[in-house]
């Protein structure tokens, strides 16, 4: 049993604190426990085999501090304390910052894409600007407002996107 498949067994998602795994651990062994599934045979054994994901994980996060999220990096597969990126896969402290693909984060691809237009229209803004106060000309300036206006909205709708991809995950979370 590899250690994703203990947190698939105790129903927890890709990563979770110690006390998460602890509380998930208590929930199912009160359902499965023999004294309260008395001649049930599947139940005993799936009691058996929770209880042994349970002590693989605590083993395995020993070393993890309190409150920290552990769980099994997606890159490099080692088990331990992590971060979870923007594309809700979890990386260990090494690989968070070297993804596979060579990014400094792992983001999905559209944010990537909208950052790029933010910045491309911030950047057409401040080129027009200096044109056209170099040559006071009305009409550049009217195109600079325009431009950096819509990168505004651009940057806004890219930092919404950002929070909402974190925050139901985090809701999730506590609602564990
Ligand atoms: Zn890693």
């Amino acid at each position: 049993m590899t250690l994703v498949e203990c947190m698939r067994l105790l129903e927890l998602p890709d990563s979770a604190t110690v006390e998460e795994i602890k509380r998930a651990y208590r929930r199912l062994a009160q359902q499965l426990h023999p004294d309260k599934k008395k001649g049930d045979p599947q139940a005993q054994l799936q009691f058996i085999e929770v209880s042994k994901a349970y002590r693989m994980l605590v083993n395995a996060a020993r070393a993890c501090r309190q409150g920290k999220p552990v769980g099994t990096c997606r890159d490099c597969g080692d088990f331990g304390e992590v971060s979870i990126g923007l594309d809700g896969h979890p990386r260990c402290g090494r690989c968070i910052f070297h993804p596979a693909g060579g990014h400094l984060l792992p983001l999905p691809v559209f944010v990537v894409v909208k950052c790029t237009i933010t910045i491309v229209l911030l950047a057409v803004g401040v080129y027009l600007l200096v044109v056209g106060t170099a040559n006071d000309s009305k009409a550049y300036g009217i195109a600079a407002a325009c431009a950096g206006m819509l990168g505004l909205v651009s940057l806004a709708i890219t930092c919404l996107s950002i929070v909402q991809c974190i925050h139901p995950r985090d809701r999730a979370r506590q609602s564990k």
